[in-house]
């Protein structure tokens, strides 16, 4: 564990320790995940959620006033690092409930959506993306029309995570008519819901029990309260959650590559060829260097990041640097999966084998929550901007 570097305090390296013990009691049940469509025994699942609030890992982002556990972020990367060493999605056990949610919602839908989700009782899912809008979400062509004290959704959503289970959703759409036409608002919608229907549910590289189905929206009626913030507000609230997105998805690459480096070096210690180990030998050396220098500026780089945020840095300068943690770890994490199947050699080929599994599964990383090209062209845009010495 990387508590003897970083300038981790005390209270830090207890969090981190509780979410390292976490991932180590998951680990047993991967490849049963694996082979099982990602699925695990409902009873497993109810243990595991039990654990998650015995060890105080749950809502780590929700302020204590509203009953989450309040980390820091740099103390939420550690959390999300740590129990993210496991393949399959085992670790999203612990749940971040949206904290840009907790600034905007009003008092009925903290009470009806926020707090149960906060409790660990229901989580939400997203449905932003759409076929002909994917990395330009201003593009998208869901609407939502006033009618009374009613709006009316229309709308085919794709890759929703997590529908399968949501107990809501955040819809968002471009307004039809009033002041703010063609603007885009944000809608919770109940699920399920008349109207609201799975069109089909795609397989897809990795085998997690979250599925991400393309869901249509039909004449969705849902009461004008269901209205997040105002109307034209909605791109601001996906801006807020691609920042806090975008850095959880750099520590759990880091997870991953801590794991792969782990195993990797311990293999290559008891793996002999031609009576010596491999570890001894100049290319897998090399490797193993490659990926071990690959994870601790990986590191270096998110805990700095997350520091800032911390210290109260600007939101663009946010937003640049979330920018470059995404992009630059989701890319290392993605080489070093692919040197760590090598060095496992045909055993790295096989789905029971750890580098295998998190081959498959680091590869998304590099596209959602906005590709490694968007990520450029809104660091190069800051770059623009600001100058490197802002951002850097
Ligand atoms: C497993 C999975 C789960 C997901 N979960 C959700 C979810 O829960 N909710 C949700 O709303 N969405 C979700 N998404 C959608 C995800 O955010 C998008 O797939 C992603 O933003 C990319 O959009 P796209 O697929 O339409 O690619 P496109 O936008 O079609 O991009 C195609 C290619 O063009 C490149 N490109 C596009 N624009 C530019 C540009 N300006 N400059 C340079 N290159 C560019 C891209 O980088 C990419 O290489 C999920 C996707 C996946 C795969």
């Amino acid at each position: 564990m990387p508590g003897s570097t970083h300038g981790l305090t005390a209270a830090d390296l207890d969090v981190q320790a509780r979410a390292r013990l976490l991932a180590d009691e998951l680990m047993p049940y991967e490849v049963e995940a694996e082979m099982n469509g990602g699925e695990l025994d409902p009873a497993v699942l109810d243990k595991q959620h039990a654990r998650v609030l015995e060890l105080g890992l749950a809502a780590t982002n929700i302020p204590i006033e509203l009953g989450g556990q309040g980390l820091t972020f740099l103390q939420q990367v550690l959390v999300q690092e740590q129990a993210n060493r496991v393949t399959n999605a085992l670790g999203w056990i612990v749940f971040t409930p949206p904290l840009w949610f907790t600034e905007v919602a009003t008092d009925a839908q903290r009470e009806r959506w926020l707090a149960p989700t906060v409790r660990g009782e229901t989580h939400e899912c997203y449905a932003i993306t759409e076929e002909g809008a994917g990395s330009d979400v201003d593009a998208i062509v869901a609407t939502a029309r006033r009618d009374g004290d009613l709006y009316v959704l229309d709308g085919v959503k794709w890759h929703v995570t997590s529908f399968n289970g949501a107990g809501y959703c955040f819809f968002q759409a471009k307004l039809t008519d009033g002041a703010h036409a063609g603007e885009h608002a944000m809608f919770i919608v109940e699920l399920p819901s008349p109207g609201v229907r799975v069109v089909r549910t795609p397989a897809y590289s990795h085998t997690i029990s979250h599925h991400h189905p393309i869901v249509a929206f039909e004449s969705v009626r849902v009461p004008a309260d269901h209205l997040v913030g105002a109307e034209g507000d909605g791109m601001n609230f996906a801006y807020a959650w691609f920042r806090y997105e975008r850095l959880m998805i750099a520590a759990r690459c880091l997870g991953a590559m801590e794991r792969l480096v782990e195993e990797a070096t311990e293999f290559a210690k008891d793996r002999v060829v031609s009576g010596r180990p491999i570890i001894e030998l100049q290319q897998v050396q090399a490797m193993l260097a490659d990926c071990a220098t690959e994870l601790f500026a990986a590191r270096s780089m998110t805990y700095e990041v997350a520091r800032n945020i911390d210290r109260g840095a600007d939101v663009k300068v946010q937003h640049a640097q979330t920018s470059m943690a995404k992009l630059y770890v989701s890319e290392a994490a993605g080489r070093v999966a692919d040197t760590v199947v090598q060095i496992f050699g045909g055993r790295g080929y096989m789905r029971e084998n750890v580098a295998e599994r998190f081959f498959r599964e680091l590869r998304v990383e590099r596209i959602w929550e906005g590709t490694s090209e968007i990520q450029r062209v809104i660091i190069a845009d800051q770059l623009a901007r600001r100058g490197p010495r802002a951002i850097t």
